[in-house]
C-alpha cells in the first residue's frame, strides 16, 4: 500500500523519495514513498485516489501547490498565509490537513545549517510567486529588522506586501540600497535568467541565497559570487528541511537534516569516468 508520495508534473527529477528514505532509516522504520506524476488536469482525482487507498502523507510540488491548498479540509495558519500547500496529512479523523513547510525549511537552512542569523538583519526577497509567499511568514518570525519584496510584476509584490505586512519596491528602487541577506525566490534560474537586480546589491550582501539548487552553482549564485557577495548558498538545504518538517508532522520524529543534505549533494555530483 502506498502510504507516502510526492505529487508533481514533471516529477521524475524529484529527490523527495531519497530524502524521506534517509529520514526513515534514521527513525529505524520502513517507509513506502513514491513519486506520482499527476496529469495537469487530474491532480485532485489522483490525490483523492491516494488518500482513499490508505495514503497518509503527501508532498506537493510544482504546479499543484495552489490546488493542494484548495483540496485540504483543514489548513495550518502558515498555509493560509501563504495561500499554498506543499504538505498534506490524512489525520486520524480522516480529514486532510494542508500545511506549508517551505518557509520553515528556508529559515532552518539559513540559520541552522549555514549559521547566518536573520534577527535584526535587512532581507531582500526576490519574487512574489508561491515560494516567496511561503517564505514571508517564517522570515518575519525570525525577526529581521526589515523585509522588502521586489518582483518583476510589481503589482504582485505590492499585493503580497499588503497581505503579509512587509515592504515592497521596484527592482530599480533598491539598486543603491544595502541588504544583509538577498534571497532569490524567482524561477529565473530554471531558464538561466537573472532577475533584474543591480550588481551592487549582490556585492554588498553578506549572504546571497537561491531557492533553486543544482549540482553546479546556479546562474544566480555564480553571478552573485562574481559580483563579490560574501557568501552564497543554494536551496538544497531548504528542500531537505521542508521535507523534515513534513516527516515530523506525519511520523512524529524530527530527523537530522545536515547528513541528508550531504548525502543528496553527493548523489547530485556528476560521476567522473575512469
Ligand atoms: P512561481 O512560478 O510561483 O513564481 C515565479 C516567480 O519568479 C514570480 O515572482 C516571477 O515574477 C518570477 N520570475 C520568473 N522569471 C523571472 C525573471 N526572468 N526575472 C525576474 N523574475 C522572474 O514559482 P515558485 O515561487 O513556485 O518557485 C520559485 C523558485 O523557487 C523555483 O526556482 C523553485 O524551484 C524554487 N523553490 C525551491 C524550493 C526548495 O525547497 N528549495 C521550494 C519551492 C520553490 P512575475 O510575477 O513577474 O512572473
Amino acid at each position: 500500500m502506498l502510504e507516502y508520495a510526492v505529487f508533481g508534473n514533471p516529477i521524475a527529477h524529484s529527490r523527495s523519495p531519497q530524502i524521506h528514505q534517509a529520514f526513515a532509516r534514521q527513525q529505524g522504520l520502513p517507509m513506502v514513498y513514491e513519486r506520482v506524476l499527476a496529469p495537469l488536469d487530474g491532480f485532485q482525482a489522483a490525490l483523492a485516489d491516494f488518500f482513499r487507498g490508505g495514503g497518509v502523507g503527501a508532498n506537493v510540488t510544482v504546479p499543484f501547490k495552489t490546488e493542494a491548498y484548495a483540496a485540504a479540509d483543514v489548513l495550518s495558519a502558515r498555509a493560509q498565509a501563504a495561500g499554498a500547500v506543499n504538505t498534506l496529512y490524512q489525520q486520524p479523523d480522516g480529514r486532510i490537513l494542508g500545511d506549508n513547510t517551505d518557509g520553515e525549511g528556508l529559515v532552518r537552512d539559513i540559520v541552522d545549517l549555514h549559521g547566518h542569523a536573520l534577527a535584526g538583519k535587512t532581507i531582500l526577497l526576490l519574487g512574489a510567486g508561491g515560494a516567496a509567499r511561503g517564505a514571508v511568514g517564517a522570515l518575519l518570525a525570525a525577526q529581521p529588522q526589515a523585509l522588502t519584496v521586489v518582483n518583476r510584476t510589481a503589482d504582485k509584490a505590492r499585493q503580497l506586501a499588503a497581505e503579509q505586512g512587509v515592504h515592497w519596491a521596484e527592482y530599480a528602487a533598491v539598486a543603491a540600497q544595502r541588504f544583509d541577506v538577498v534571497i532569490n525566490a524567482t524561477s529565473g534560474s530554471l531558464n538561466g535568467d537573472l532577475p533584474p537586480l543591480a550588481d551592487a546589491v549582490l556585492a554588498k550582501a553578506e549572504l546571497v541565497y537561491d531557492m533553486m539548487y543544482a549540482a553546479a552553482p546556479t546562474p544566480f549564485l555564480a553571478h552573485a559570487r562574481a559580483c563579490g557577495a560574501a557568501a552564497v548558498a543554494d536551496g538544497l538545504g531548504m528542500l531537505v528541511a521542508q521535507a523534515a518538517a513534513a516527516y515530523a508532522l506525519w511520523r512524529g520524529f524530527s530527523p537530522e537534516i545536515a547528513p541528508v543534505v550531504a548525502q543528496i549533494r553527493a548523489e547530485m555530483e556528476p560521476i567522473c569516468a575512469g
